[in-house]
């Protein structure tokens, strides 16, 4: 019975992913997210409902626009599945319960961002303010312990980008610093630290991925929050068990 719900929390998921393609790409742009309805962007025809559907609109039409046949981003379908595989997967985890649904919200904000981070450079300061909202609720009914490791996490994570940022110079966009106040809101001082070190070696991975590849370009900015992303989904789901391993390992 677990599987059966566990499908259905993935197509949930998907209908979840699809959304989040919308809101990460048009805040990102200034645009609202309801109006107006979406449409090709080669070609501005409107998407009728059998074009809306997660995933299977994108391998039915082999990606590419009914009308024009230009070329649908990739990101579309990718940001559908992935978001239901980590709902199901998350669900198979928590179970329904409410730390589930903290999961999903903070799963939530992770797509978003990536998403925009992919598609624009840019993290939106209106998504950044409506889930530094939604966990400053969710920390005041089920607070960390201490309570204040929020609002130190928070702190922690901003001053950390801040001075990162200023050595780097450029190398880490304002988005990302303000990411990392609302990261360590929800997941306090040292999960926010350990996000900061998962997505700095995927970072460093994946650029000598793109060097080995010869396909790194020194003036070509690259997106931080998908890194970012991965990184603080590992320090939420394992940062406890990886600290307490640490600690008895070398600090005995
Ligand atoms: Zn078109």
């Amino acid at each position: 019975m677990e599987y059966i719900y566990a499908v259905f929390v993935l197509l949930y998921g998907m209908v979840f992913g699809s959304f989040f393609n919308v809101v990460g790409m048009r805040t990102a742009k200034g645009q609202s997210v309801i109006r107006p309805r979406s449409s090709c962007p080669a070609c501005r025809t409107p998407l009728t409902w059998k074009e809306l559907v997660p995933l299977f609109s994108y391998l039915f039409l082999r990606g590419r626009c009914r009308t024009c046949g230009a070329k649908i981003s990739f990101l579309y379908p990718a940001t559908e599945l992935l978001t239901g595989l980590l709902f199901s997967l998350s669900y198979l985890q928590f179970g329904f319960s409410w730390e589930w649904l903290q999961a999903l919200v903070f799963l939530s904000l992770l797509m978003i961002v990536t998403v925009s981070d992919l598609d624009s450079m840019i993290i939106p300061n209106r998504v950044l303010l409506v889930f530094s909202l939604l966990f400053l609720v969710i920390r005041l009914a089920d607070p960390l312990v201490p309570w204040w490791d929020s609002l130190a996490g928070a702190l922690l994570g901003f001053s950390v980008l801040y001075l990162l940022a200023a050595v780097t110079r450029g190398g880490m966009g304002g988005g990302d610093i303000k990411l990392f106040f609302v990261l360590g809101l929800f997941l306090g001082t040292k999960k926010v630290l350990l996000t900061l070190f998962f997505a700095s070696f995927l970072g460093t991975l994946f650029g000598l991925l793109l060097i080995a590849l010869k396909k790194f370009r020194r003036k070509k900015p690259v997106p931080f929050a998908p890194f970012i992303g991965v990184g603080a989904w590992i320090a939420y789901l394992y940062g406890d068990r990886l600290l307490a391993w640490y600690l008895s390992t070398f600090l005995q």
